[in-house]
């Protein structure tokens, strides 16, 4: 088999096997770790099969060249199954409607679709630092717009050789949020709100990353910094399963030809769960388009319809507060690979994008990105009336990040008429939203002054559903974690909550 080595975007930094870019998350020169080697696609015939842990372990076979089978094996068996998630095909597909597939990505232990990959990322980092004989202790620091923090301290929580660190936007998450991470149980965990947005908490995060002096003082009183977010290759890489295993079940199912091209509908933020899909494609699955939906926070829209990335606008709050971004970490990746590996080029916009909020790419980069990729936005109107449709005309709860992504699918079939099966990812639970959720179905005036947690109950009961068990009596769980810090201040709390400063 391939040996496939990692190289970073940004061009100086060695090349590392795929254990030392999990281990790193982010590479020394601050580029992005990718795959240096060109991906030999699979046989249409030939597409991975089996059950989820199956198609794991044959495409992680093929990404971790430095782990044995029986690591991965063992770490596929450990994270993917009925204990962590609450259905035995993990990522199961509703079919919605003729052509149109919702693929549940939420079923693990915090409802959203990143414990997919949270919930094997501390078993492969575990893995990789025995591998390198690597003695220090890894401090996985996280930014998190609402979801991944919670994940990341799932996956994490108690994990010998390890801390996790948690920095969340103060007033960017749901109250469901929130609650998550601050009653978070664990004796290795850390939740902070830090005063701004998530760009705020993820530029922070990102300068402690690129402190050369800060790492040779952690390294020197026995730590090291990992990141669980999708910067970090071992996030992306588990995301890639579960494209292929949908595609698999819609042909177990009968419901395509081995072979039939298929949308992927992607509600978006940090471009990590949709560039999975390009790393799919490369793999060889048939996909026709990589639907891309934003919120109101539109910038990806219009950078994938324009060829101009500009930060350079507000950040508005919406009701899918997971996708509320401007600056999409992963696009790096994309731009990198589309450009046949060139750092130069890729270096010079990204400095464009520090300096001045913005970059544009050339006539030849957009159009091979529009090859690929479909993009647009939904405003929050839309998006509560996808949800209010969604349930009425088939009896389904969707959340606000997957009516989004509905909403965007039918503005893309009102410009492209040829028909094609899609699946529309489901990327939360509609109870991780239930605020949103419930006056988007019922109306807002009713239900103006109940409290979140009230809603949680309403929807419930309105819906005939049951409340998820992680959810129920989270508001009576006691908060452990109060403490909110101003940006500037992350790099000293980090300090402290290692006893360093
Ligand atoms: C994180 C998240 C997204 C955005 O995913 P990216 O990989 O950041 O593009 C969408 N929906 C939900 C519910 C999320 O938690």
């Amino acid at each position: 088999m391939k040996i496939i080595k990692y190289c970073s975007t940004r061009g100086n930094a060695d090349l590392a096997t795929s254990a030392e870019a999990i281990i790193k998350g982010l590479a020394p020169d601050s580029g992005l770790y990718v795959p240096n080697e060109a991906i030999i696609p699979f046989k249409t015939t030939r597409l991975p099969s089996g059950d989820y842990r199956n198609i794991a372990a044959i495409i992680f076979r093929i990404f971790l060249s430095d782990y044995s089978f029986a690591e991965i094996e063992n770490a596929v068996l450990a994270a993917y199954n009925i204990n962590n998630f609450d259905h035995p095909l993990i990522t199961p597909l509703c079919k919605l409607s003729g052509d149109l597939f919702v693929a549940e990505l939420w079923h693990g232990p915090t409802y959203a679709f990143k414990d997919i990959a949270l919930q094997i990322l501390p078993y492969l980092l575990r893995t990789a630092v025995q591998k390198k004989g690597e003695k220090s202790e890894i401090i996985i620091l996280t930014a998190t717009s609402g979801d991944t923090g919670k994940s990341a301290l799932e996956g994490f929580r108690d994990v010998p050789g390890t801390r996790i660190i948690v920095y969340f936007p103060g007033n960017g998450v749901s109250e469901v949020q929130k609650l998550q991470m601050t009653t978070q149980e664990g004796s290795n965990v850390s939740v902070t709100a830090v005063k701004g947005n998530f760009d705020d908490t993820q530029y922070g995060v990102k300068k402690i990353f690129n402190d050369q002096k800060l790492a040779i003082r952690l390294a020197s009183a026995g730590y090291r910094l990992s990141s669980a977010n999708s910067i970090n290759w071992g996030r992306l890489l588990p995301q890639i399963v579960y494209y292929f295993a949908t595609y698999n079940e819609l042909v177990s199912r009968g419901e395509i030809k081995p072979g039939e091209r298929v949308n992927y509908v992607v509600p978006t933020g940090n471009f990590g769960n949709i560039l999975a899909g390009y790393y799919a494609r490369q793999l060889g699955l048939p996909v026709r388009k990589l639907i891309c939906a934003a919120n109101r926070n539109n910038v990806l829209s219009d950078f994938l319809n324009s060829g101009h990335y500009n930060s350079r606008r507000p950040l508005y709050r919406t009701s899918s507060p997971s996708m509320d971004i401007l600056i999409s970490s992963n696009l790096e990746r994309l731009l990198y690979e589309l450009n046949g590996h060139d750092p130069e080029r890729l270096s010079a916009w990204m400095n464009d994008l520090s300096e001045r909020g913005e970059y544009r790419v050339d006539e030849k980069t957009l159009s091979r990105i529009q090859d690929l990729f479909w993009s647009d936005y939904a405003d929050e109107i839309e998006t509560g009336h996808a949800i209010a449709d969604i349930y009425r005309n088939y009896n389904y709860l969707i959340d606000t990040h997957t009516a989004v992504g509905k909403t965007v699918f039918d503005k893309y079939l009102a410009f492209e008429s040829e028909k094609c099966p899609t699946v529309l990812f489901s990327t939360a639970s509609p109870f991780k939203f239930a605020g949103s959720v419930t006056r988007a179905l019922l109306g807002c005036n009713q239900y103006q002054d109940k409290t979140e947690f009230e809603l949680l109950d309403i929807l419930a009961r309105e819906t005939n559903t049951t409340i998820p068990i992680n959810l129920a009596g989270l508001n009576r769980k006691p908060v452990k974690h109060e403490q909110v810090i101003e940006p500037d201040r992350m790099c000293d709390h980090l300090l402290s909550s290692i006893s360093l400063s």
